[in-house]
Formats: structure tokens, C-alpha cells, sequence
């Protein structure tokens, strides 16, 4: 099937382009070519190792950063397409979106930010365009992925007025209030679609929430009494994988269906016209968002503040806030071109290059750096 792209879905012929001219690719199209320097880029790999909810070593089958960004993509290229919209594009943004998280997850990033507060603070958010934008060094010929504008947009999805004036194009549409393309607010859908129902399956995988607990859920409900008539005698971990499946497509339909309708009442002729529309284009049906923020709160309560897992918090909380204070008091603890880069900074400067070095570890890697400090 080919894609006829939307008058109103990003296109690379009315692109904002890259911060530093390139030749264009034979074979590939612009943002194939983002979506393809996204896979080879370090911050990438890394994501393999780095905690989504449950730590890196507590079990080989649970969702790490790396399949949990694969899974935001598969349901961002899905609504993309049924709706003309750049695909190639969505799952660039899909697939970087978490490229600057920190080891350990939300304990690591809350964490750092709170190391960082004197110094400007951390955002995960932030991070990811920073790893983009700065942090790869792969390219001869410029620092990051120089990637394109519509890429750079999608990937920043929050950021507070301080730090969008220092950001030049893509803050401001902070400061203007205003929307980001489809693509982008495609993606940003997508991973709560996507963490909502992985973490059921993970969750109930760990023994932390229960098939009674969940049937307390209405999206989870609906779905397991119609599989449970259709198959009776199926088991347990089938029946959630059914259900699971069942929830995805349904969220995913009603999101297209919905989304659909808005784009219809707007009628927006171009991408910028999506940019200017007063509010996101891409939704939910109020009904089915109900339940998909009930189920949110639901695992917020159940799984994310599980004593097992504030446990786990506090235990990677001490251990990343040794990792910032010992390196700021000696900076030649970290690898040579860290250390060389914060070696004649002012504090602000060298705690930056600090919580880059921290921010970049995998969970495994920050571990065996708290042993070797020995402290
Ligand atoms: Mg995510």
C-alpha cells in the first residue's frame, strides 16, 4: 500500500529542515533517514538496559526502555497511517521519545532533578532533545543527529517557559501556546496507550496486581467478560494476553475514529493550521479517555506505589545521588572526555556534564559504578 499524505500531515518538502544543510538521500526520505540515525545512535542501544518500571535485573520478560519505545511506535505507526499522516516520521519521534531518560527510571529522573536544583534541574524530557541535539557524536560534520525540525519538535513534548527561551525554534511553540504536528501529538498518545497496557501484563506478571483487582477496571472489564463467554476454559495468562490485545485495538480504534472527526470539524489545511488549532487534534472519545485515566490511576495506585517497587526507589535514589556528589567533588572519577569536558567549568557547568554522564548509564552500568566508589 502506498501512503497519500494529508494536506495537513507533516511533509519533508515543507519541512523546517535541519539545523545544519545536508544533501538529500537517494533511497531514503528525510525522516527515514531521522528514524534511521535514531536506531544507530548510542542513547539508543542503551535503552536496552535502562528500567521502564521494573529494574533491568529483576526479570528477563519484563518491558525495558528499549521495547517499551518498539511497542509506542508499533501503535503510533498504526494511527499514522490510518489516517495519511506521516509514519515514517511518527515512529522517529515514537522511538526516540526516551532517549534521555536516566537509569532506574522515574526514581533515576526525580533523582537527578533533585541533585540538579541549584543548577538548572532534569528533565527527562529535555534530555532526550539534548542527547538529539548535542550528545551523539557520530557525524563528522556536526555535534548530535541533526535531525529535522518536525523530529525535534515531536520529541520535546513538555518543557517550561525558562527552558523553552533557551531553545530557539523548538521552544516556541511554548511560548506561543502553541500545538505541535499530528505526528508528534500522535506519539505522545501512543506511549500512554502503550505503558497502560504493558504494565498490566508486567504488573500481573510480578505478582503485584491481581486478575480481581484489575476486573475493578472498566477497559479491563469489558474485554475479559466477552473473552471469558468466547473462550471459558482458556488460562490465565492467555486470557490476559487476549485481553490485553483486545484493550490495545480498542483504545487505538476510538482514538483513530475520534481523532478523525476532530481533524474533519477543523478542517486544517496545512500543518501549521494543526499548529495553530487552539488544542490537540489527535484524542480519545471523552467515554473511552474516562476509562484509559481510570486505569492510569489505577496502576499509579497499585503497581507504581507498590511497597516493592518504593522499596526498589529508594535503594536506586541513594545510590544516584552518590554517583552526582562524587563525581562534582572529583570530576577525573568519570571517563576521560566527561572529565575533560567539566574539568574547567564553573559549578553549573560541571554539574551538567555530571548529570550527562548519570543521565547516559544503563542500570546495570550505574550499579557497577556505586560499587567501584566504594561508599
Ligand atoms: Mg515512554
Amino acid at each position: 500500500m502506498v501512503a497519500v499524505l494529508a494536506p495537513y500531515a507533516a511533509n519533508e518538502l515543507r519541512s523546517r529542515g535541519r539545523r545544519h544543510a545536508e544533501r538529500t538521500s537517494t533511497y531514503r526520505g528525510e525522516y527515514q533517514r531521522d528514524r534511521d540515525r535514531i536506531i544507530h545512535s548510542t542513547a539508543f542501544r542503551r535503552l536496552v538496559y535502562k528500567t521502564q518500571v521494573f529494574v533491568n535485573h529483576e526479570g528477563d520478560l519484563y518491558r525495558t526502555r528499549l521495547t517499551h519505545s518498539l511497542e509506542v511506535s508499533q501503535i503510533g505507526r498504526t494511527v499514522a497511517f490510518a489516517l495519511q499522516l506521516n509514519e515514517p516520521l511518527t515512529e522517529a519521534i515514537c522511538l526516540a521519545h526516551d532517549l534521555g531518560h536516566t537509569p532506574f527510571g522515574h526514581a533515576g529522573q526525580d533523582t537527578l532533578n533533585a541533585c540538579m536544583r541549584d543548577y538548572g534541574g532534569f528533565e527527562h524530557n529535555l534530555q532526550s532533545l539534548r542527547v538529539v541535539d548535542v550528545l551523539e557524536a557520530k557525524y563528522a560534520d556536526f555535534a548530535g543527529l541533526n535531525l529535522m525540525f518536525e523530529t525535534r519538535e515531536g520529541i520535546l513534548k513538555h518543557c517550561s517557559t525558562k527552558n523553552a527561551r533557551s531553545l530557539g525554534d523548538v521552544g516556541e511553540r511554548f511560548l506561543e501556546r502553541k500545538q505541535p504536528g499530528l505526528e508528534a501529538q500522535i506519539a505522545n498518545i501512543a506511549d500512554a496507550i502503550a505503558y497502560n497496557n504493558h504494565d498490566v501484563d508486567d504488573g500481573y506478571r510480578a505478582g503485584l496486581l491481581s486478575l480481581d483487582q484489575l476486573r475493578e477496571q472498566p477497559l479491563f472489564e469489558t474485554r475479559f467478560v466477552e473473552v471469558r463467554e468466547r473462550y471459558p476454559d482458556l488460562e490465565d495468562r492467555r486470557l490476559i494476553y487476549e485481553i490485553i490485545r483486545r484493550m490495545i485495538g480498542a483504545v487505538v480504534s476510538d482514538l483513530i475514529e475520534e481523532t478523525r472527526r476532530r481533524i474533519d470539524a477543523a478542517a486544517p489545511d496545512s500543518i501549521d493550521a494543526v499548529r495553530n488549532a487552539g488544542g490537540p487534534l489527535v484524542s480519545m472519545s471523552d467515554a473511552m479517555y474516562d476509562q484509559h485515566v481510570s486505569l492510569k490511576k489505577f496502576l499509579h495506585k497499585h503497581l507504581y506505589s507498590h511497597e516493592q517497587k518504593l522499596a526498589m526507589t529508594r535503594k536506586v535514589q541513594a545510590m544516584v545521588q552518590d554517583l552526582f556528589a562524587v563525581y562534582m567533588e572529583d570530576v577525573t572519577r568519570m571517563p576521560e572526555d566527561f572529565a575533560f569536558a567539566a574539568s574547567d567549568s564553573d559549578d553549573p557547568g560541571r554539574a551538567r556534564v555530571v548529570t550527562d554522564f548519570i543521565a547516559g548509564m544503563t542500570d546495570r552500568y550505574a550499579i557497577a559504578a556505586h560499587e567501584s566508589l566504594n561508599c
